[in-house]
């Protein structure tokens, strides 16, 4: 696969480069260029997962790994199901949080750990994987990366601002994970990362590369799972084009969705759902981009104020916004809205996560008569139970995973927010945290 970079087309790369950077020298972030356009999709929709994800993967990295070696990430990182779950009558939601980690970003964080494991048995050598983290990309990262030869994974968040239950699933591992409690927020940890990527040095002496979703395998893993909801309502008998909706923070999985109906899947439509963050609804209704400082909301992994993919997002649309709006609708929920959409789940039967809920309360005014819908369900209630427990006085039964970690001893060394010091930290140590 070759990519260039959003900004400009003259950085191109190979995947095996990019999945080691993450961002481009010139700031842009990778896209696949040119997209593989798949004709025989209805044959792929009648595939299994794991042969159908082999199949799609191997088209598009077929000239730098093995069709073997795609085949044994993809068995090792998807090894939990992917089910489709009715709401209402034409409206479904694919659970994409029964990993290890609970939320959806276990499928490209373990896809990445996957990639990563092939490159480094192919290329040896330490390589270290930074993240930031406000709760779930730092649990994922940190479990699939867990005891991958040759990979160091280090965890930033900030102190005391993520819930107890989720610093356990990943402070807790040891080994080759290192959980760093920053002494600020989640903006310091981000820029202190920021801080690390920017010093050339200090990038190519530990090999740094990215678990956030500027990481282009995080967005391709994505992909495998659009085609896995259609290939369900197939196997329904549903045989219209679905609408897709995506609860958005930094819109990676919006992106992935896009490339997925770019390499052919036919889809009717996605809605963009946010939460009180709404700087791509207000952008998409008015024309103008306005980053601005998050709001702290119920559905906290959604909190981002000027996110990341929507360069890419413009990239794929050559910057037509009206290109995108006839395959685009778009809705947001505040807290309240979040709060109603959770009691109309819970009324459906189902345990209501506030992010997959913002989801569920938008599709409501945005669908046609007729339209098939799938929401994406991005996190299992009980990361949120103590949301569940505040608002709705719902109590939500602790999945295996999380009684695990419950009394294990969390491992974090505090720092202050102070890049040289981080620096030093990691310089010092390379082998051993
Ligand atoms: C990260 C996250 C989102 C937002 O996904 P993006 O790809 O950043 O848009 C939504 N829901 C949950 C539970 C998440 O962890």
């Amino acid at each position: 696969m070759r990519l260039i970079s959003t900004r400009s087309p003259k950085h191109r790369v190979t995947f095996t480069q990019a999945v080691q950077v993450g961002t481009a020298p010139d700031g842009g972030l990778y896209v696949p260029e040119p997209l593989p356009c798949f004709r025989d999709v209805g044959a792929l929709l009648d595939m299994d997962f794991q042969s159908r994800s082999t199949e799609i993967l191997w088209r598009m990295l077929g000239d730098e790994f093995s069709r073997e070696d795609l085949a044994d990430v993809v068995r090792d990182a998807f090894d939990f199901p992917f089910p489709l779950v009715p709401l209402q009558q034409q409206v479904f939601a694919l659970e994409l949080f029964h990993g290890p980690t609970l939320a959806f970003k276990d499928v490209g964080a373990r896809f990445l750990a996957g990639m990563l494991g092939k490159v480094t048995e192919r290329e040896p050598g330490l390589r270290t994987v930074l993240t930031a983290t406000s709760g779930d990309t730092g649990a994922a990262a940190a479990h699939a990366l867990w005891l991958v030869p040759g990979i160091r994974a280090v965890v930033l968040y900030p102190k005391g601002r993520i819930s107890e239950l989720q610093e356990r699933l990943f402070a807790t591992l040891g080994d080759n994970v290192k959980t760093f409690a920053v002494e600020g927020s989640f903006d310091d940890c981000q820029a202190l990362v920021k801080g690390c990527f920017a010093d050339a040095a200090l990038t190519e002496k530990l090999r740094l590369t990215s678990a956030n979703s500027i990481n282009i395998a995080r967005i391709l893993a994505q992909t495998l799972y659009y085609f896995e909801a259609s290939a369900r309502l197939k196997a329904l008998g549903m045989r219209d084009a679905p609408v897709f909706c995506v609860p958005c923070g930094n819109f990676g999985n919006l992106y992935a969705g896009l490339l997925a109906r770019q390499m052919g899947l036919p889809v009717r439509a996605f809605i963009a759902a946010t939460n009180a963050n709404r700087v791509v609804p207000d952008h998409l209704e008015t024309g103008t981009y306005a980053p601005r400082p998050a709001i702290s909301t119920l559905s906290n992994a959604m909190d981002v104020g000027d996110p990341s993919n929507w360069e890419r997002i413009r990239h794929l649309f050559r910057d037509n916004l009206g290109d995108l709006r006839q395959v685009l609708r778009w809705g947001s929920l505040d807290d309240a809205g979040t709060k109603r959409a959770m009691w109309e789940l819970h009324a459906a039967g189902i345990l209501p996560d506030p992010h997959t809920a913002v989801a569920y309360g938008v599709v409501q005014s945005k669908l046609g008569l007729a339209e098939i819908c799938v929401v994406l369900a991005t996190a299992h209630p009980a990361k949120f139970a103590e949301i569940l427990r505040q608002n709705m006085n719902l109590e939500v039964p602790l999945p295996e995973a999380l009684v695990a970690v419950q009394d294990k001893l969390i491992l974090s060394e505090t720092i202050p927010a102070d890049l040289d010091r981080l620096k030093k930290r990691l310089l010092n140590a390379p082998g051993d945290l």
